[in-house]
């Protein structure tokens, strides 16, 4: 089976086991060729809703997890989007394919770093890579609308919560031994309303040093 049909049978199965909510979600799922963001020796599980090592001892996502947290960040196509993780980048192809502003991610591992890069040039995504720790956001670039998490914090940084206007979320991976997967709304009072959305693995949030 080619790669287009194989991702076009993932997001059937997908809607079906009723992971995809909007319809943005689901056109950007069906548009981002997963296989080219994997090792090529990873290309033929591509397809397959289960995460992938993609080097440096980190993973891609499954793809329900992307389409999960899409659905909970709901990102409008005028949204500033702040991602933190951006590991091999299909996630943040994802939501460049939902957003018309650049989307903004932060990557602590210069080779992957570099590499998404590539792949963002190569296939025209408009996506901007800062090296650095992700603990600090992308303070040049704020406010953003919405901002999410591909690695898991202890909890979520404050410095990634200012950044983020009132009205706007931030969909994040919490904890270290048992992880769940929070979304947090700024009120316009300046208060944060929480919401739990079910227990997630994902890789921990590092400081640089470590
Ligand atoms: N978004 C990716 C998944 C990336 S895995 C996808 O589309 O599948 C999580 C990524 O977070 C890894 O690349 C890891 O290097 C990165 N990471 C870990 N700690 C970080 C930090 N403090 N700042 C920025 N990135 C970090």
């Amino acid at each position: 089976m080619g790669f287009d049909s194989a991702r076009s049978d993932l997001v059937d199965r997908l809607l079906d086991a009723g992971r995809i909510d909007r319809p943005a979600t689901e056109r950007a799922l069906r548009a981002v060729p997963r296989h080219e963001f994997v090792p090529v020796s990873r290309r033929e599980a591509a397809y397959e809703d289960r995460p992938l090592p993609i080097g440096e001892g980190q993973t891609i996502s499954a793809p329900h997890m992307v389409a999960v947290m899409s659905d909970l960040l709901a990102p409008d196509p005028g949204d500033r989007i702040l991602e933190v993780g951006t590991g091999c980048g299909y996630h943040a192809a994802v939501t460049a394919e939902i957003v018309d502003d650049t989307v903004y991610s932060v990557e602590v591992e210069r080779a992957l770093a570099d590499r998404a890069r590539d792949r963002f040039d190569r296939l025209g995504y408009d996506v901007r890579v800062r090296v650095g720790d992700g603990f600090d956001g992308w303070p040049a670039k704020a406010p953003y609308d919405g901002a999410y998490l591909t690695c898991a914090p202890e909890s979520v940084p404050d410095r990634i919560v200012e950044q983020v206007r009132p009205g706007g979320r931030i969909v994040a991976p919490v904890g270290r031994d048992r992880q769940e997967l929070l979304r947090l709304t700024r009120r316009a009072d300046g208060g944060i309303d929480r919401e739990t959305h079910g227990g997630v693995r994902f890789v921990p949030m590092r400081s640089p040093d470590d």
